[in-house]
């Protein structure tokens, strides 16, 4: 799951499964398909 964040204006992304945090939608949600640290117990 991709995590909206507004930080000094700045609206950041972050994947949850590891924190990693982008400025651009598209980037995290590709990086979260790709990414094998998300936890399948997290539900939201
Ligand atoms: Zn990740």
């Amino acid at each position: 799951m991709v995590a909206k964040t507004d930080r000094d204006g700045v609206t950041w992304y972050k994947c949850e499964g590891c924190g990693m945090m982008f400025d651009d939608e598209s980037d995290a949600r590709q990086h979260e398909e790709n990414c094998d640290q998300e936890d399948p117990s997290y539900i939201q």
